[in-house]
């Protein structure tokens, strides 16, 4: 089995279980660190932190060190994971609403945008008419989707390597699907104004540099934990917490606002990566075999 499938099935298995195991009452902190856990024991690798998203949080959000938030009833929560054989990626989400179905309209809109988007999926199509396919989508359930997220193109321990797919028929992503390509495909939903602003909160940072003077033993660990793909300080607790936000100062690690909803606006996330394939596309993840 190739590792991009194998890290596909990975991130499926995650997923189911973190469906499993999450409800109110819950720490984040659980949460994240168990669907990790559950990654490794796998043999693969995250390829980034699990992000959790509760209601009007979009992303980027992972716990932090002895975090005391917990999952509130009455919520919607994105469970965002990835992982990687090789540096061979596979990104996926998923949102469970708890305790109340007030909000399953809003998470079947993300649903089956993204069943939409997969089935639109083959050489040829220009990344901004997936992105239409979306938006028509979610709108046809009464919701905007968030303008300003997008899917992603992904290389071999590359998380973003450059072309996006929109959320909405934005024509400047104009490239078209080529066999081979893999692509992160990541349709929200929100009740609120369709934007999302940072929160001047950051919990996730990325090495974008492999030198730093007096502090190089830091980012060697870091670059052999997680090369340059995305990391939580939580993963290295012999580093204090001080240096993240210092190295970001500096310029050798690249830091990730949260992302909320501007209005404040409930959203919800469907997420798979998909090799494209001659006649279609293979998802890697099946996230959308995966009911609540
Ligand atoms: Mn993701
Ligand atoms: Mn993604």
């Amino acid at each position: 089995m190739s590792p991009h499938i194998e890290a596909g099935e990975v991130v499926h298995k995650a997923l189911k279980y973190a469906m499993d195991i999450i409800h109110p009452g819950m720490p984040v902190i659980e949460l994240c660190q168990r669907v990790e856990e559950r990654i490794i024991a796998q043999g693969a690798r995250p390829a980034f932190p699990v992000n959790v998203g509760i209601n009007e949080v979009a992303a980027h959000y992972t716990a932090t060190r002895g975090d005391k938030l917990v999952i509130p009833n009455n919520a919607v929560v994105k469970i965002d994971a990835g992982a990687h054989k090789d540096g061979y990626i596979v990104d996926a989400a998923v949102t469970v609403s708890l305790g109340t179905n007030a909000y399953d309209g809003i998470v079947k809109a993300a649903r089956e945008a993204l069943r939409a988007a997969y089935e639109s999926l083959r050489p040829g199509v220009k990344a901004w008419q997936i992105g239409e396919v979306i938006e028509s989508r979610i709108k046809s359930f009464g919701y905007r989707p968030i303008y300003n997220l997008t899917g992603h193109r992904i290389e071999q321990y590359n998380l973003h390597a450059g072309d996006v797919v929109p959320n909405y028929g934005d024509r400047t992503a104009s490239q078209a699907l080529r066999p081979g390509d893999v692509y992160a495909i990541e349709p929200f939903a929100t009740n609120g104004k369709g934007y999302v602003k940072d929160l001047n909160k950051i919990t996730i940072y990325r090495l974008i540099r492999t030198k730093l003077k007096g502090k190089q033993e830091y980012l060697d660990n870091i670059y052999r934990v997680a090369r340059t793909l995305p990391f939580s300080p939580r993963w290295f607790p012999e580093i204090p917490e001080e240096f993240f936000a210092e190295a970001a100062s500096r310029g050798a690690l690249y830091g990730y606002e949260v992302l909320v909803e501007e209005a404040g606006g409930v959203v919800a996330q469907f997420e798979d990566t998909f090799v494209i394939e001659e006649d279609g596309a293979r998802p890697l993840a099946n996230t959308l075999e995966l009911a609540q």
